[in-house]
């Protein structure tokens, strides 16, 4: 059935916060390690005592700065804090330090790794975390749990503009940005660890308008095919109330993701819900052009180039490179092991993207544990050199995990290693014509496609050992040049 095109167009930004990966807090010394003891990572700042004063951690600016440039936004040299008050149990003090009219960077862009356009980032601010709220994972516990171990992490917020076009799109932009954030090192950005959240704004409107339709935010998304499936229900559900005659009221709702439906939390607050003023605790941050300077000179290769100079360099195709770059990791991989290879680097490319990455995920490890790219580059050319074949070379891969001996002593010792010797070749090639008189006269009668009947004998007479070429080659000079 051809369904009519939809006159609807979703409009989508994403606000995600990310924790940065300092040593300690933003406004505190207190350390911020994943997974301690509940509330032991705590001080009178991050507990929010009264009177306790905030100091900025000026690790956490430059994280933050070095960010917005890999991002290509401009950084004011002069920001503010502000305070955004709130009542809620995971912030005693009644308020978030967070930053609003004064951001610290604005007007950035991150270019889309699959869909080829670049998105624009409306903003870059810090703040601080609230503390963790959750239930007792006992129900007969009527108690919730609070958590301060999370107060105060050093956050980014990273602020799209509305301009993502769809929920393929919007998960795109979180895998790119995922990319970015592990390749500067700036954070984990783990969903599950909550070191990457986001919070997803969805409007529709009709084609070809230039208005922005009521939007509705998205919460309690944990990953990013669940900010995908929530986008997708929630554009279809107003497409189905707008269409019905009814408004789309501008709301939060949750994602549930055991149903696949969101339902309305509370209305939409707006910054004036928030009574933003300055915070008087803390003075403005400062970021001169020799920091801004200082951070571009530090950035690593960025995802999206070193993908592009791979593809240029190699001749990889784009959905290759991207795949190699995925991470700093293996990309570094890649291109060391290409350094050792003498086969070209489409073949390292070939075995590096199938049969190592397969290896990573049955073994659950992560390259660092897989054989040195010399090793690797070595199995790589054995097999491009017909020394072993290409299955052989596979079970080679798996013995070669953890072991430290060269592959071509691996795989003389495994018996991998494909005969050429004449002799032996001679042998299996003889004794698979042995009594097919019918077969060799079909043969010579024009069949030429027997050849690999009589090849597929031999190799099985060989125990998989003898070089299929050279023993196709054998058979055919046996049986076109002499009678047998
Ligand atoms: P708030 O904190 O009130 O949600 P922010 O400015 O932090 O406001 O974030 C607004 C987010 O919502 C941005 O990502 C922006 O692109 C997006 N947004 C704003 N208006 C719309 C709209 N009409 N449709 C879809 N997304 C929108
Ligand atoms: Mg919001
Ligand atoms: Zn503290």
């Amino acid at each position: 059935m051809i369904r009519a095109p939809s006159p609807w167009e979703p409009v989508i930004g994403l606000e995600v916060h990310v924790q940065l990966r300092t040593e300690t807090k933003i406004f505190c010394r207190c350390p911020h390690r994943f997974g301690a003891a509940p509330n032991t990572q705590v001080c009178e700042v991050c507990l929010g005592y009264p009177g306790a004063l905030p100091v900025l951690n000026r690790a956490a600016v430059d994280q933050a700065v070095l960010l917005s440039v890999a991002l290509d936004a401009e950084v004011r040299d002069r920001s503010t804090f502000a305070r955004k008050s709130y009542f809620y149990p995971d912030s005693p003090k009644g308020y978030q330090i967070s930053q609003h009219d004064r951001p610290l960077a604005e007007r950035g862009a991150l270019p889309l790794a699959r869909h080829g356009r670049a998105v624009p980032i409306e903003r870059l601010h810090l703040e601080e975390d609230a503390a963790k709220l959750s239930r007792s994972p006992d129900p007969a516990e009527k108690q919730d749990r609070l958590d301060f171990n999370r107060s105060g992490i050093p956050l980014v917020e990273i602020v799209s503009a509305p301009a993502l076009r769809s929920p393929a799109e919007a998960h795109d932009y979180l895998q790119t940005l995922h990319r970015l954030l592990r390749y500067t090192g700036t954070s984990d950005a783990n969903m599950e660890e909550g070191s990457l959240r986001c919070d997803a704004n969805v409007s529709i409107r009709p084609k070809g308008s230039a208005d922005l339709g009521t939007r509705t935010e998205i919460k309690n998304l944990n990953s990013f095919r669940h900010v995908a499936r929530a986008l997708h229900y929630e554009i279809e559900r107003h497409i189905r109330v707008v269409e019905g005659g009814g408004r789309i009221a501008s709301e939060t709702r949750a994602w549930d993701g055991a149903t696949g439906t969101t339902r309305r939390l509370r209305p939409k607050e707006g910054p004036g819900d928030y009574r933003y003023f300055p915070d008087p605790d803390l003075p403005p941050v400062r970021v001169d052009r020799e920091r801004i300077r200082r951070a571009r000179a530090s950035l690593p290769e960025l995802p999206w180039r070193r993908r592009e100079r791979l593809a240029a360099t190699f001749g990889l195709s784009r959905e290759d490179a991207l795949t190699l770059t995925s991470k700093r990791e293996l990309a570094d991989y890649f291109e060391a092991t290409v350094a050792f290879a003498a086969a070209p680097a489409g073949d390292v490319a070939n075995w590096i993207r199938g049969d190592v990455l397969r290896e990573l995920k049955d073994r659950g490890h992560r390259i660092d544990r897989a054989p040195t790219p010399e090793a690797m580059a070595q199995l790589v050319d054995l097999v491009h050199d017909g020394t072993v074949s290409s299955i052989a070379g596979k079970r080679l891969l798996g013995k070669m995990w953890g072991r430290s001996e060269a592959p071509r002593r691996l795989a003389a010792e495994m018996g991998l290693l494909q005969v050429r010797d004449g002799t032996r070749l001679e042998a299996w090639a003889r004794g698979a014509l042995e009594g097919q008189a019918p077969q060799i006269a079909l043969y010579r009668g024009g069949k030429d496609g027997l050849l690999g009947y009589f090849v597929g004998r031999g190799m099985g007479l060989s125990g998989g050992k003898a070089d299929p070429k050279a023993l196709a080659r054998l058979l055919r000079s046996i049986l076109d040049g002499e009678n047998t």
